[in-house]
Order: C-alpha cells, then structure tokens, then sequence
C-alpha cells in the first residue's frame, strides 16, 4: 500500500507517518528529514540547500525529485511508501506519477490533514521546544506556510479529485487522526 500524507507544515503529517510505517511495515518518504540528513552530513546537496531550508524556501525540483526517485526505484520498499511532504507543487506531483507508472505503482490513499494557521502556530512553538528544528521559528513559519498556500494548494486542487482523496481534520488529537485512517485504511 502506498499512501500521501498531504497538509500544511506542522499539521502533523509526521507523527502519522511514523505510526503507518509501523503499522503497515512501510517506509517514511519524508523528503524535509531527507534534507536536514544531507545537512548534518555536511554533503554537496546539504551545503547548497542549507540556506533556503533555514529561510522556510523549497529546495529545488531537481534535488528533490532526485531523492524521490531513488526511494521509488528501491525493490524492499516498493508498494510501501508513506510520502510525508512529497509532493508539495505541481511539477513534483506529476514527477510522482511518471515515476509511479515506471516502476508499475499506485497510490491507495491520499490523506489531507486540513489545519488552520493559529494551531499550527501554536504546535510549531512546542515543537521548536522539543526538536529544535532552526527553520521552527515563527517567521521561518509564516514563510513555510505562505509558500504552502501558494504552491501546495494547486496540488490538493489536483488530489481532490481523487476517488482515494479523504480529508481528515488535522485540530483533531493525534490519536484522533489515526483511528480515523485506521478506519479509511481498514488494515
Ligand atoms: P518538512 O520537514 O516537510 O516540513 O520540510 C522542511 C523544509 O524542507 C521545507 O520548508 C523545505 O525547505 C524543504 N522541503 C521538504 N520537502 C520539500 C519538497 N517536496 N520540495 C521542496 N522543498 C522541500
């Protein structure tokens, strides 16, 4: 089973990846902890995309794309993909499915974690606490989340029409979420 966990950043998208990829024995295709290891690794990719990653700016298509491509063509992980912030434009999301049919894949679920501002602002503010991520901060966020009304919401234009497109309130407690996909899912 492949899935999209689709929503603005700091809907919580993460969290439920990580109890699907547990559940399902999948693998979390989350292309913003994909960046952050090519940072920490101090690699080519992590020297060019340090800036606008701490600037709350998209890395490039290419980049991304590239990261995305490997996970897709890898044989143990095929059919058990958990996409967590992929794709995030237009472009990116017709990448996904070229690279789909290429290697003979589906996706079964699109979950939209619809969340408004004021509570992710709130939930950014706890997790800058406990992660320390150093594009949390509220400016960094703001920026995040302009950049996701503009480039992001065409793509859920584009899913929403999906018969596999489900919208789930993201205010909701996480466990909340999770028995709601639990029961789209009914695995
Ligand atoms: P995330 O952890 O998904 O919130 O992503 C953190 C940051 O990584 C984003 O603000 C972007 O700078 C970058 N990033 C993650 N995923 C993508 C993507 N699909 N396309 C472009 N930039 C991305």
């Amino acid at each position: 089973m492949n899935l999209i966990l689709f929503g603005p950043p700091g809907a919580g998208k993460g969290t439920q990846a990580k109890y699907l990829v547990k559940k399902l024995n999948s693998f979390q295709i989350s292309t913003g902890d994909m960046l952050r290891e090519e940072i920490q690794k101090n690699t080519e990719i992590g020297k060019k995309i340090v800036n606008d990653m701490n600037d709350g700016k998209f890395v490039s298509d290419e980049i991304v794309n590239t990261l995305i491509e490997n996970a897709l063509f890898d044989p143990q992980k095929k059919n058990k993909l958990i996409f967590d912030g992929y794709p995030r434009s237009l472009a990116q999301a017709e990448n996904l499915e070229i690279l789909l049919k290429k290697t003979n894949q589906e996706i079964d679920f699109i979950f939209f974690l619809n969340v408004n501002k004021e509570t992710i602002i709130k939930r950014i503010e706890q997790r800058k606490i406990v992660e320390k991520r150093s594009d949390d901060d509220l400016n960094t966020f703001i920026k995040r989340f302009d950049t996701y009304m503009e480039t992001t919401k065409p793509v859920l234009d584009f899913y929403s029409k999906n018969p596999n497109f489900y919208e789930i309130d993201g205010a909701s407690k996480i466990e909340e979420i999770t028995a709601k996909i639990d029961n789209f899912i009914r695995v």
